[in-house]
């Protein structure tokens, strides 16, 4: 079910700094359940809690380690609590005002209710608290565009209002943003760039050999970045757009794999579509030779509008929408960051965004057996080059199109009303029919047959 907001909060939402693995299952949940923990005082004596999961939170909360993060958020406020002292229910098929739905109560001693709150976690890690009146998502944040668009923000609107105002996108958005945005922004791009390094660097094994079910689970993306990186070099001066496209993709799957491993990463615009827009940061940095941090900063504030009108007048959730809503909007996001790296107007950006969300349509959420891994990391990857591709594209061109980022984000969320539940991060349907026993069986096949053309192609 849809869940709208008209007012558009700052674009700092979009970025959130967090351990993985999923944006909405994880990060999300972890925020409840520490803001539901901290509305008691010591003299409520709460000494239990009951935790319902519901739909697409009951479905893949369990990949996604919704649980612990719960549990996390507890025991953060009441570090004297024990698992046994939190009960979960896990309810797929109860309709709810939101699909990634969770309720939570704290009890006494006796047993005695002494609170409930239900929760949307809204996707990007946002949460909205239920008002039992209006049934609505109470949003956290200022309401700081409103003044201006009091009847609804849109990229047309603002579109619109620059060339008025004889503006740039980031003229519009130091305007309306407050002093701490580049502080912020700062923040998630050290987070990020920090990201990309270790990813390169780690052996993920490390980090999941305390939980020999996840380990087995984790289809050998291990060291996946590093070969991909060191390849690329190695083809540097036989073929530069492989070396080129060769490291992008590199950068986007060291992040994804950080997540996986709940590794420190940052929203953009999820957890799940985390590798795409430091992918094409970094890339660019390289490419364009861009020294000043200044204009990255600049670049993330650019993708973080695009990224924010998509989840005020759409949605950033796989679970509301398919995956389009998340990797579609992070390659749409990185899209208009490159093309305002590499100079392009006001116009050229919304088209670099558009054209990127536009070919992403219909894409769907179906993570094997409900990891943020498969086709999840893979996906960043793929998307980080058909970012910098649609940004391309726009570049050549002189702005005028047809469709708009508008047109296109309306054309997403009717998609995604009208996308059967299978492919909203529920886990069954499309790829995740597949189990983690069935990936391993073929790639074991399919390594033996490969290996000697590979090599051949190598040398
Ligand atoms: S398939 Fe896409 S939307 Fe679904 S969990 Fe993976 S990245 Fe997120």
């Amino acid at each position: 079910m849809w869940h709208n907001n008209i007012v558009m909060r700052s674009i700092k939402g979009i970025y959130n700094i967090g351990i993985g693995s999923s944006s909405s299952h994880t990060l999300g949940p972890y925020k409840a359940a520490k803001e539901f923990a901290k509305s008691f005082s010591e003299e409520d004596k709460v000494m239990k809690f009951e935790v319902t999961l519901f739909n697409s939170l009951a479905l893949t909360g369990e990949g996604h380690f919704t649980d612990r993060a719960v549990v996390m958020g507890l025991t953060d406020v009441f570090s004297g609590l024990t698992e046994d002292d939190i009960i979960f229910h896990w309810i797929a098929s109860e309709q709810t005002l939101h699909a990634n739905t969770l309720m939570l109560q704290g009890f006494d001693d006796s047993g005695n209710m002494l609170g409930e709150e239900t929760y949307f976690s809204t996707g990007g890690g946002a949460i909205e608290r239920l008002c039992k009146k209006t049934k609505m998502g109470i949003k956290e944040g200022e309401d700081i565009y409103g003044e201006v668009f009091s009847d609804g923000i849109s990229m047309n609107k603002i579109l619109h209002y620059c060339k008025k105002n004889d503006l740039t996108l980031i003229h519009f958005i130091e305007e309306f943003e407050n002093n701490d945005l580049y502080d912020h922004l700062k923040d998630a791009w050290r987070v990020m760039s920090d990201a990309i390094r270790e990813g390169l660097s780690s052996t993920n094994e490390l980090v999941l050999e305390s939980d020999p079910k996840i380990a087995k689970r984790h289809f050998n993306y291990f060291r996946r970045a590093k070969r991909m990186f060191e390849k690329a070099e190695m083809l540097k001066e036989l073929d530069s757009s492989l070396h080129d496209s060769g490291t992008l993709s590199a950068y986007a799957l060291a992040v994804a794999e950080q997540n996986a491993s709940r590794g420190a990463v940052v929203t953009s615009p999820t957890l799940g579509a985390c590798g795409v827009l430091p992918a094409v940061l970094r890339f660019a940095k390289e490419k364009l030779h861009i020294h000043d941090e200044q204009r990255i900063l600049e670049a993330l504030a650019i993708a973080g509008l695009i990224g924010n009108i998509a989840k005020t007048n759409a949605t950033i959730s796989g679970a509301i929408a398919g995956c389009q809503a998340e990797i579609g909007v992070a390659a749409s996001m990185a899209s208009s960051a490159y093309c305002y790296l590499q100079g392009g107007t006001n116009y050229q950006i919304e088209h670099a965004a558009e054209i990127a969300l536009k070919h992403a349509l219909g894409l769907t959420c179906d993570p094997v057996e409900g990891f943020v891994m498969l086709p999840c990391i893979e996906r960043n990857a793929i998307f980080a080059n058909q970012a910098i591709s649609s940004a391309h594209y726009a570049l050549l061109m002189n702005g005028a199109h047809t469709t708009t980022y508008d047109f296109v984000l309306d054309t997403m969320k009717r998609t995604g009303e009208a996308m059967c539940e299978y492919y909203k991060e529920t886990a069954k349907g499309g790829l995740a029919v597949l189990k983690s026993d069935d990936v391993h069986k073929m790639q074991r096949e399919n390594i033996d047959k490969k290996t000697k053309e590979v090599r051949r192609y190598l040398l």
